[in-house]
């Protein structure tokens, strides 16, 4: 069922799939990628981010590089297409062709079907949810001093609440799970209540917070700070801490220094080429980042903190529409946007592309073409500075020229040259 576009390149298909194993990455000049377009906005910012991301791409490398869409089906296009909301197809397909991007989602809140988004990240075990957030010069923000925001939220994507172990009230399992809790652990709970499990694992976390680690160490970042609300939850989100420690001395020890360490051994001078290592309560974190947002430039955090305070660092550099994201595994990776389907604005052309435009600079950023990434997030700024932006950047902005979805990445492509 999945779609090739474009299929105008004379090469085999084998030799246009990217290969990827043991970190060592073989890019195509002509690869296919996959692409899911996504419900509510997601056909308008997904044409939009495709218009720019190839033109940016035919600026840097001419006809030397060029990418072939393979279109693959989930969500509401995917149940009209194929009966399934989240095809195996598409599962085996972005398995097959190792990177792919797509638009968001819908899931319906309180019934219906689980989410497709986090069954396409943990089927895939796209285990990093990888969200930069960072200022962009003359993007409106309601920060006194927005520039100092230079962050990436490393948001454990697989476990947690977010595992999809809940029962309803009243249901026969939820039934069964109070009485053992009564008769077994001695806990007593209402019989009307819901039950969800939130369970986080030594490997998963280590696994994540290696990645972090390893990115502030490749990038020379200063600190990677694991985020958990350990004082409450002891033996999840506190094991996300101990073991979060645990990782950088293992496998990072000569590399990474702790709070205690740099003001016991240190002086609190931090070693030149040494990643500070520190751990914040999730609640307190949420004003430090407002308050002092410089002390801080990898978040290494479980599930659910990590999507609450990515979106409200999106808000202190723009909003959701500036908001782009990765879901990274081993074997493959998705990029997309942080934000839902806005489903008040679909077909409307109406929304702000750049967190999808951003989210395929990630892309390419990954597959190593930065000359076009760097031109996407260069023409960006221009058209973000000349003052024609989506509504909502329009509306915190004086004497902004408010410009449709389509509108605004053709400003980007013009700009791209
Ligand atoms: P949402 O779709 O993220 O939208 C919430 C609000 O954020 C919008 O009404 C709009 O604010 C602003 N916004 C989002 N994207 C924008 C863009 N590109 N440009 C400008 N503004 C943008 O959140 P939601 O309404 O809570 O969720 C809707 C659906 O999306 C749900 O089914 C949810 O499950 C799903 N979802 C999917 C994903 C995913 O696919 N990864 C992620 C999150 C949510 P204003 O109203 O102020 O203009």
């Amino acid at each position: 069922m999945a779609q090739l576009l474009q299929i105008d390149i004379t090469m085999e298909k084998k030799d246009r799939i990217i290969k990827q194993s043991d970190g060592i990455q073989y890019v195509p000049d002509f690869p296919i990628l996959p692409f899911i377009e996504g419900d509510g906005i997601g056909p308008d910012i997904w044409c939009a981010a495709r218009m720019v991301i190839e033109s940016a791409v035919h600026r840097a490398y001419n006809n030397q590089r060029k990418i072939s869409w393979l279109e693959l089906y989930a969500g509401e296009k995917g149940y009209h297409k194929t009966g399934e909301w989240l095809p195996k197809e598409t599962l085996d397909a972005v398995k097959e062709y190792v990177v792919a991007i797509k638009g968001p989602l819908t899931t319906p809140v309180g019934k219906g079907m689980r989410s497709i988004n986090v069954a396409i990240r943990q089927k895939l075990d796209l285990y990093a949810c990888i969200r930069p957030v960072k200022h962009i010069d003359a993007v409106p923000s309601p920060m006194k001093n927005p520039e100092k925001i230079d962050m990436v939220v490393f948001r454990e994507n697989t476990e947690d609440v977010y595992a999809g172990i809940e029962w309803q009230s009243g249901s026969d399992e939820a039934e069964s799970i109070i009485s053992f809790l009564k008769e077994e652990m001695g806990f007593s709970l209402s019989g009307d209540t819901g039950i969800g499990i939130k369970p986080i694992s030594e490997k998963n976390t280590k696994r994540l917070v290696t990645k972090a680690i390893s990115y502030a160490l490749d990038k020379s970042l200063p600190s990677v700070t694991l985020m958990h609300k350990g004082n409450i939850m002891k033996f999840t989100e506190g094991a996300f801490r101990k073991w979060g420690y645990e990782v950088a001395k293992e496998r990072f020890k000569d590399k990474t220094i702790t709070e205690e360490e740099l003001f016991d051994i240190c002086n609190g001078k931090q070693p030149e080429g040494k990643v500070l290592i520190k751990d914040r309560i999730a609640d307190m974190l949420f004003q430090q980042v407002l308050l002092r947002p410089e002390e801080y430039h990898v978040i290494a955090t479980s599930n659910l903190n990590g999507d609450y305070i990515s979106d409200a660092l999106a808000a202190q550099v723009g909003g959701l529409g500036m908001a782009p994201g990765a879901n990274i595994g081993d074997m493959c990776a998705v990029f997309e946007a942080t934000h839902g389907t806005a489903p008040k604005y679909a077909g409307l052309d109406k929304v702000n592309p750049s967190s999808l435009i951003l989210s395929g600079a990630m892309m390419l950023d990954y597959i190593g073409w930065k000359k076009a990434s760097t031109l996407i997030r260069q023409a960006l700024v221009s058209t973000i500075k000349n003052g024609t932006v989506t509504y909502d950047l329009a509306r915190q902005m004086e004497g902004a020229k408010e410009v449709k979805c389509s509108e605004f990445a053709k400003r980007i492509v013009e700009n791209i040259g």
